[in-house]
């Protein structure tokens, strides 16, 4: 038998209305922050991502689900969203209509990660980004939209802030961190041997123990930003007081995509659940827009892995589904008809009405809407069509009662 390839699931009825749950506070939380919604190819470019995550990061370097087409394309399935979302304002001119860019997305994304709980190859973000503008408020938008999010969903978490800097500042930060590890590196994994030369910052992304245990002490970023990242993390700060929004300063929080500069943030679940625990991660990236072809444009934005939110839900508050309102028990082909012809439009009110499709006798529908826990049955024959009055049975309190036509399209037998 053919399976579903590693790292991938499906998502069934016992799991999809917690996606939906999700999913529809993301949208409500989004669009009461003025972010409309932006839906991009599932592969692209590879190079898009080459290009913008960095050559040593992670996500390129191993997890990339990379092919070539027909005519030899390089393309890549989408790993993250925010490169798509820069191409896209890019190829669609999107700066000659709007100062400020504000878009959210709900997608699949694809790393060829090593699968355990809340990781996966084929998982879905959350995210928003906002293109355009330097100002800290906007960063705190982002991370009080974060955090309004989590609120809804009564998930307790912790967040972790850090600044990276910029372009200006970083390279020297950079030569601190190869002077602090210079008489260390024998001890290094031969990944971080790589970083320390090419992209020392890389370095945190490392989850081998070894290497971490040596990075606790390594010096923080914070003396040698220059002026300007200094100030705009000052005024995040305060920005974030204001909002009364708790927050830990983590200097060794750089996330695994070489696009950030400045304010990077990152929210873990306040109960550890192993490992793979980071909730959403964002910040700013105000030089990929540049670095994509277009003209320097600061911009920020966040992303939310659904799979790991859904795994710290409080599932027993979130109604499992809707219940199915009325069942509709038929004795013969002239009842079906009938249904037909007179009960279906009750979907169109809201109700939700199931039909007899396959079962014959009454004993064995009335079992089997039990079974799909139907409120109530409403019982068709042809001896009822002809009279106009139907059975009606409450399937909670066992009542029975008689109901015309007229009455049941009217809704009165919710008050059985
Ligand atoms: P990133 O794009 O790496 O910053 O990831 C943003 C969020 O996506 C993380 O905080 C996780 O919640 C989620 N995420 C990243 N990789 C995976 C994965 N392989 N499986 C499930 N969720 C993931």
């Amino acid at each position: 038998m053919i399976k579903a390839p590693r790292g991938t699931k499906d998502i069934l009825q016992d799991e999809i209305y917690l996606y939906q749950y999700v999913e529809d506070k993301f949208h409500k939380i989004c669009r009461q922050h003025n972010y409309t919604e932006i839906r991009t190819p599932i592969f692209e470019d590879a190079n898009l991502f080459i290009r913008s995550i960095g050559e040593t990061s992670d996500i390129v370097k191993k997890e990339m689900y990379t092919f070539l087409d027909k005519k030899g394309r390089h393309l890549a399935l989408r790993p993250e969203g925010t490169a798509p979302i820069i191409r896209a304002y890019l190829e669609n001119l999107i700066y000659n209509q709007q100062e400020l860019y504000k878009v959210y997305y709900i997608s699949p994304m694809f790393r060829y990660d090593r699968p355990q709980q809340g990781r996966y190859r084929q998982f879905h973000q959350l995210g928003v980004e906002a293109v355009g503008s330097s100002s800290p408020v906007i960063d705190a938008e982002v991370i009080k939209l974060s955090c309004e999010f989590l609120d809804d969903l009564k998930i307790k978490y912790i967040l972790n802030l850090n600044s990276v800097g910029c372009p200006i500042c970083r390279p020297d930060y950079g030569e601190e961190i190869k002077n602090f590890l210079k008489d260390k590196l024998i001890n290094l994994c031969d990944d971080c041997k790589v970083r320390y030369e090419k992209n020392p910052l890389r370095i945190f992304d490392c989850k081998v123990e070894e290497c971490k245990n040596i990075l606790r002490d390594i010096p923080e970023i914070f003396p040698h930003l220059c002026k300007e990242c200094s100030d705009h993390f000052n005024v995040v700060q305060n920005y974030l007081k204001i909002l009364n929004i708790n927050y830990l300063l983590n200097k060794n929080l750089v996330r695994g995509l070489d696009y950030y500069t400045r304010t990077t943030y990152e929210i873990m679940p306040a109960v550890e659940s192993g490992s793979q625990s980071a909730l959403l991660g964002g910040g700013r990236y105000d030089n990929l827009v540049e670095d994509l072809g277009g003209s320097k444009t600061p911009a920020v934005g966040m992303s939310a892995g659904e799979e790991r939110i859904i795994l710290h839900l409080q599932k027993d508050i979130i109604k499992t589904k809707d219940e199915i309102v009325l069942f509709i028990v038929t004795l013969g082909e002239e009842a079906e008809k009938f249904a037909l012809r007179h009960l279906f439009e009750l979907r169109s009110k809201g109700i939700k009405v199931e039909i007899n499709s396959f079962k014959k006798s009454l004993k064995s529908q009335l079992k089997y809407a039990d079974k799909i826990s139907a409120r109530y049955v409403l019982i068709i024959g042809e001896n009822e069509i002809r009279k106009n009055v139907f059975i009606l049975r409450d399937m909670y309190s066992s009542i029975q009662r008689e109901i015309t036509l007229s009455e049941l399209r009217e809704g009165k037998f919710c008050e059985i």
